[in-house]
């Protein structure tokens, strides 16, 4: 008898492919999934997502349980509403700005829809674990995630609401918390080329989840929004933000680094004029002013100039900082760059106060805050400034640190991060568990995520080709589609073998509908991507199928014994 579930007719199958793209897509893999009725938008950046898109998503989310527990998570469920309390001890109620969906109970309290976990999940174990005995532990959900991005598009690849794996690590030592990212980072590994997705490993920024080491996982590929270096000749690789490329100064000098002075207490102009040395009417090129670690107004030769008294309206009670340096006046074009697509929000200053580049050798890359190209960018008025990242980038062409072989600059998809946490979190909750010299221990931590749903759009993005979605058999929503092309006989002898398939323990999408012509019916199967197409066709009479393979094209014509053979 066949196995019922592992032959899916298409006949009652709820599928609408469309024939033209949809008209804000701008992606393949956007295109594509919605034509392929893979998934379909609901609102703007949250998707709906259809029988076979299910499929697909299952599969990914089946490789990543599968590595996951090999290396010991455990899977678990947290909500995905969740109370402010936790995220303000964090901090990030308010870090988080925007991006939070926040939302209030009926009485009143504040909740938010989770977009990461790290609060929860150290409350989770500081609940349940308690001796050293307890630990490590790893803990992983996938889970729906919500981030109100603000420019959400590409379909999945960036959702406000998505999928995501999720992890964390949990040991008493620095040396555990090493064993257990590298556990993470093979298991990682495993998951991708298991996936099928061609990736890189990258240096990167921990950004808002704070704490010191972290790599990215990113797919080449041009939907991408992340900018990353790449060497041709080593495995040198890193985020655009991430990359520090030593200059030398051309002359051989050193620069002196830039001063942040603190102002007195209650600034007024004219004590700032008096502590810089100036007339309170004076206008400067060399300098930069934050309010309340904000920036205010940015003095840049040939560009513009603040204006002392102008200042007067940020200034009521604040911290002003002023920040003088000459290099800023003899060097403007550190503060000029070419820009991509990905932000670089509020880290170019740390790049003008770095001693280490020299004019003309490096180059501030990345997007004003419109996400625009954009050259001459004056920072504070293109970038905001709030971080001092230690960033500087490079154009292509220049030397790999590593081995000095001229760097690529290419587009990719982020489809996982890892992160040693270490204490910050478990300092926020003071998670601590009983050592073994019989004293409480602090928790030293690690945070792990894979885009489950924005991994299906980046295979998308790389094995597509002109006639549709084009899986790897891992992730396919069947291993073969049986098309009926023809009448009552093809449609008998497509069952037939979709059954015998399905008996042999393939999964199986079988292509009887009635009243569809054999040309849709192709241009469907090629369109939906299953890795094998075996064709009922014109010597259905004679048992004979044609076997065709969807990414290279070639086709043989064999008895269904022989195909049954060959595909089982
Ligand atoms: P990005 O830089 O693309 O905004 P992120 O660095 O903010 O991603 P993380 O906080 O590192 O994301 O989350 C872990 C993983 O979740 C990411 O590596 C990515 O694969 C996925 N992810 C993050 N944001 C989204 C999103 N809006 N839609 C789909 N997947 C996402
Ligand atoms: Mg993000
Ligand atoms: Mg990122
Ligand atoms: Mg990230």
């Amino acid at each position: 008898m066949a196995n019922a579930a592992q032959v899916q007719r298409m006949s009652r199958l709820m599928i609408k492919t469309l024939r033209d793209d949809p008209a804000d897509a701008e992606t393949a893999s956007h295109k594509l999934l919605v034509r392929a009725g893979y998934v379909r938008r609901s609102s703007a950046g949250i998707w709906t997502w259809l029988p076979l898109g299910m499929k697909v998503l299952e599969n990914v989310s089946r490789v990543v349980r599968e590595e996951m527990d090999a290396i010991g998570g455990q899977e678990v469920l947290l909500p995905a509403l969740l109370p402010k309390e936790p995220y303000e001890t964090s901090g990030r109620w308010e870090e988080y700005g925007d991006l939070l969906f926040r939302l209030k109970d009926r009485k009143g309290a504040d909740y938010l829809l989770g977009p990461t976990h790290e609060e929860i999940f150290t409350l989770t174990v500081k609940d349940q674990c308690t001796s050293y005995k307890d630990l490590p532990v790893i803990l992983y959900q996938i889970q729906i995630k919500y981030r109100d991005e603000a420019r959400p598009r590409s379909g999945v690849l960036r959702g406000r609401e998505f999928h995501m794996k999720d992890s964390y690590s949990f040991d008493t030592t620095d040396e555990g918390l090493a064993q257990s990212y590298a556990l993470h980072r093979e298991a990682y590994q495993k998951i991708f080329e298991r996936l099928g997705l061609d990736y890189r490993i990258v240096s990167a920024v921990s950004g808002a989840m704070g704490g010191s080491a972290s790599e990215e996982f990113l797919a080449p590929a041009a939907a991408g929004e992340d900018t990353f270096v790449d060497c041709p000749a080593c495995d040198y690789a890193a985020n655009t933000e991430a990359v520090t490329v030593k200059v030398e100064p051309a002359d051989g000098s050193a620069h002196a680094p830039v001063e942040e002075l603190d102002t007195p207490d209650t600034p007024t102009i004219e004590s700032l004029a008096e502590f810089l040395g100036v007339p309170a009417s004076a206008t400067l090129k060399n300098l930069l002013v934050k309010v309340d670690g904000e920036i205010v107004a940015v003095g840049v030769p040939g560009d513009r100039e603040v204006d002392l008294g102008k200042l007067g309206e940020h200034l009521a009670p604040a911290t002003v900082e002023l920040v003088t340096a000459e290099d800023f006046t003899d060097r403007p074009e550190l503060v000029r760059g070419y820009v991509g697509p990905q932000g670089l929000a509020g880290k170019a200053f740390r790049y003008i106060a770095d001693p280490r580049v020299a004019p003309g050798t490096a180059w501030v890359t990345g997007a004003n805050k419109e996400g625009k190209h954009a050259r001459n960018v004056v920072v504070g008025r293109d970038f905001e400034v709030d971080d001092y990242l230690d960033v500087v980038v490079v154009e292509p062409g220049d030397p790999c640190p590593k081995c000095g072989t001229g760097l690529k600059i290419d587009r990719a998809i982020e489809i996982g991060h890892i992160f040693q946490l270490g204490r910050k979190y478990a300092d926020a909750f003071e998670l601590d568990v009983l050592g073994q010299n019989g004293k409480p221990t602090r928790v030293t931590m690690g945070s792990y995520g894979i885009g489950v749903s924005r991994a299906v759009a980046a295979l998308a993005e790389q094995t597509h080709d002109e006639k549709g979605l084009c899986w790897p058999r891992e992730v396919a929503p069947a291993d073969v589609h049986v098309v009926a092309a023809g009448k009552a006989q093809q449609t008998e002898l497509a069952l037939a073998i979709g059954d015998r398939l399905g008996d042999a323990g393939l999964r199986v999408l079988v292509d009887d509908r009635a009243g569809v012509s054999p040309g849709v019916k192709f241009t469907d199967a090629e369109l939906l991507g299953v890795p094998t197409i075996v064709v009922a066709g014109r010597r259905a009479g004679e048992g004979v199928v044609e076997v065709k393979d969807r990414r290279t094209g070639e086709r043989e014509e064999l008895t269904v014994e022989e195909a049954v053979a060959r595909l089982s």
